[in-house]
């Protein structure tokens, strides 16, 4: 174990930052799931899972909400997600604080976190005023064709501990000026994180008025939770986030009864140091994205193939980062990086570099640090790795990062892409040439790729997902909106008479 860190409590601290939320003391006190902190190790708060059967009345209770809610203009739900804004905003800090003690981000990333539910919702605002269809040419003489869009239902979002608040937001954000009411399953490992942000919407709806109720609800608990409601029948979307495993767990089920999938799933982000990168921009970028968030991020960046004219040198920068980052408590001033989730999620990352070693890696770091029996801090590890193997070929949820050298750009991109994950991806150039082909239809096949910026830490204005075991779904901005609608083309006859498409004749003779 490395040298100890000492750790302050973060049970008293998410007791009074709770009540400062305003989430009833009742939610998070004396139910059968304890929440631990990772910073610390300890229990927080005991919350209590939602009975199936309750799964079923939220659902029902959104679904009489969606009746409503649809008639209501979109610009006016709009309002709705303005005045949520306006409480993400007073309660920013105190929000952002519950995310460091639930899921150990450091406060600037916590804080960064908040602001990017803030942006989505000013996003969703400007959105519900943009909600267009399109009108096409038609061949019939005295028609017009169009496409309307309509709200779909109820979204049931599926999130995971490492953005539990930023993931739904994406959705809800969306959904709701789309005319979605939503119910949200958290996490099991971050609870609290929803309850606050319940709270915090619960205030809007107050201000807002005449909202129905049921437009949002918070269930809690484990897998038999998300598969209530993956298999409702009153839920035609799941914007589910998480590892492949679930995805292969939850998209059959919904494709069985033809409802939509919105998969956020694993990566297995790469990038390129080629020959021409600015090396002191490319250091920076890796770290951050190498090691930000304890290497728990989707967009987490876990191989870096480097080119062999630059390998040498830029390796010893990056071991000489790695060696010096501070590990510790996030919520002090200076560290980068905080802890690991949970025991699982430490054993998963020594089996991972056990398996490297016996693949001929070379492991720098990767440690434990020690800061008490339940809390699991590591330094982040960086392992030369002489080719791409099995592990390397995984998502490995931890600050593990494998290094590799090539030769040539083309052989890169393969191997870049050569794993069954596909969210992001980067290269370092200043090569005009190789940027264009790393970005071209011969070039990364992941949702995301980069230019000299690392692959992680995306805007909510782009398209976020990824292609392959990554799930193909894409939230958040672009035309990201689209999933949580349904598309109807109308064909409008203003003639008097009725050509028919294609030239089909289909004369009825008129009742004698
Ligand atoms: P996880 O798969 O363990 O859990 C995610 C959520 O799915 C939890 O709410 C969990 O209760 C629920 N769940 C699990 N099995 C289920 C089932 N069969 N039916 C219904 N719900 C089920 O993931 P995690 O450990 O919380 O998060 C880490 C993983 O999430 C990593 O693989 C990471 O890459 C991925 N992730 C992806 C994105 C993205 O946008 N692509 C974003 C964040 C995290």
């Amino acid at each position: 174990m490395n040298a100890p860190v000492k750790i302050a409590s973060a049970a008293a601290e998410a007791a009074d930052v709770l009540k400062r939320l305003g989430v009833p003391e009742s939610l998070w006190t004396g139910g059968n799931r304890p929440v631990r902190s990772p910073v610390s190790g300890e229990v927080m708060a005991h919350v209590h899972d939602t009975p199936v059967a309750e799964v079923d009345a939220a659902i029902q209770r959104a679904h009489a909400a969606f009746l409503k809610w649809r008639n209501v203009p979109a610009p006016r739900r709009g309002e709705l997600v303005r005045l949520f804004g306006e409480e993400l905003r007073a309660a920013k800090a105190d929000l952002a604080k519950v995310v460091t003690l639930e899921a150990g981000k450091i406060v600037s990333e916590a804080l960064g976190e908040v602001q990017e539910m803030i942006d989505i919702c000013d996003y969703a605002v400007g959105l519900s005023r943009q909600l267009f269809g399109l009108t096409l040419a038609t061949e019939r003489p005295d028609h017009r064709m169009m496409e309307t869009w309509h709200p779909l239902g109820v979204v049931g979002i599926i999130s995971a501990f490492n953005f539990p608040v930023a993931v739904w937001s994406w959705n809800s954000a969306l959904a709701l000026v789309c005319g979605d009411p939503c119910v949200w399953k958290p996490s099991e490992k971050t609870p609290l994180t929803a309850l606050a942000t319940q709270a915090l919407f619960e205030r809007a709806l107050a201000k807002f008025g005449d909202a129905p109720e049921g437009l949002s609800a918070v269930i809690i608990g484990g897998r038999d939770v998300g598969e209530a409601l993956v298999d409702h029948p009153k839920v035609p979307l799941v914007s589910a986030t998480g590892s492949t495993a679930m995805g292969r767990a939850v998209g059959p089920r919904l494709a069985q009864r033809f409802a939509r999938a919105l998969l956020e799933l694993g990566g297995n982000n790469a990038a390129i140091i080629a020959p021409t990168a600015d090396l002191d921009l490319a250091l920076r970028g890796v770290a951050f994205a190498a090691m930000g968030t304890a290497g728990q991020r989707c967009t987490t960046l876990r191989r870096l193939f480097v080119h062999e004219s630059k390998y040498d040198g830029f390796v010893a920068a990056l071991k000489a980062a790695y060696a010096s980052v501070p590990v510790g408590d996030p919520r002090e001033a200076g560290t980068l990086v905080g802890p690991l989730i949970d025991a699982a999620s430490f054993e998963a990352m020594q089996k991972a570099l056990a398996d490297a070693r016996a693949a001929g890696g070379k492991v720098h770091g990767g440690e434990r640090v020690d800061a008490g029996e339940d809390a699991f801090y590591v330094r982040p590890a960086l392992v030369e790795m002489d080719a791409q193997t099995d592990v390397v070929k995984r998502e490995t949820f931890a600050p593990i990062l494998y290094v590799m050298k090539y030769r040539d750009l083309e052989e890169a991109i393969a191997l870049q892409n050569d794993v069954p994950q596909g969210l992001s991806s980067s290269i370092f150039t200043n090569d005009m040439r190789e940027a264009e082909l790393f970005i071209s239809a011969r070039g990364s096949d992941c949702g995301i790729a980069n230019v000299n910026i690392g692959p992680s830490g995306a805007e909510i204005g782009g398209a976020f997902g990824g292609e392959k075991e990554t799930g193909g779904g894409r939230e958040a901005g672009s035309d990201s909106w689209k999933a949580y609608m349904r598309r109807a083309t109308n064909t409008l006859n203003y003639g008097k008479t009725l050509p028919l498409a294609q030239g089909v004749s289909f004369e009825i003779k008129p009742a004698p």
